[in-house]
């Protein structure tokens, strides 16, 4: 997989953002998806997560941690195989849109409306490399495979 482009990439200097990069090696999907939750524990509307890592890495693993970060029940979070974006309201203290980009075209994204979501709740997109574009307010998580049950997580957040 390709990693995004950088968001403090940039050839003008006044708007370069300061990035704080944190990282973890889980071994089970229990550390991972504790990674999540701590993550999901500090989340307000407004906040749009973008998931990055190859099949099977982890990222729903993540995403159900997260949810469960929010108060949501992390076992309703499974992977939006059929819906583009699978919706979690009324339980936790925000809510949440699930999406998973893995089985749509790229000019297809631009008319799901995700921009308008993140004004109602938390967004958590997995495959955002489909993305037409980058957006330079997302947490990034990335997450690679280590061989065996060892994954490592690296999350960016923007300072604004
Ligand atoms: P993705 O959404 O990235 O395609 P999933 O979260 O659906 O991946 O699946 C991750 C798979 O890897 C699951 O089968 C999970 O049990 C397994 N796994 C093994 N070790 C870990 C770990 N440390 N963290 C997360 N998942 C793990
Ligand atoms: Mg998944």
């Amino acid at each position: 997989m390709n990693p995004p482009e950088s968001s403090t990439a940039s050839s003008s200097p006044s708007s370069i953002a300061s990035v704080t990069r944190r990282e973890w090696h889980t071994s089970s999907d229990e550390e991972t998806a504790a990674v999540g939750r701590a993550l999901g524990e500090t989340l307000s509307p407004g906040a749009v997560i973008h998931l990055f890592g190859d099949l099977g890495a982890g990222k729903t693993v993540f995403v159900r941690g997260l949810a469960s970060g929010l108060g949501i029940d992390p076992d309703e979070v499974s992977s939006p195989t059929f819906t583009l974006i699978q919706e979690y309201r009324g339980q936790g203290r925000h809510p949440l849109f699930h999406v998973d980009l893995y089985r749509l075209a790229g000019a297809e994204v631009d008319d799901l409306g995700l921009d308008a979501l993140a004004t109602e709740g938390i967004v958590a997109i997995e495959w955002a490399n489909r993305l037409p574009a980058s957006q330079p307010h997302a947490i990034v998580v990335r997450i690679d495979d280590e061989g065996d049950d060892r994954r490592h997580i690296q999350i960016d957040t923007p300072s604004s």
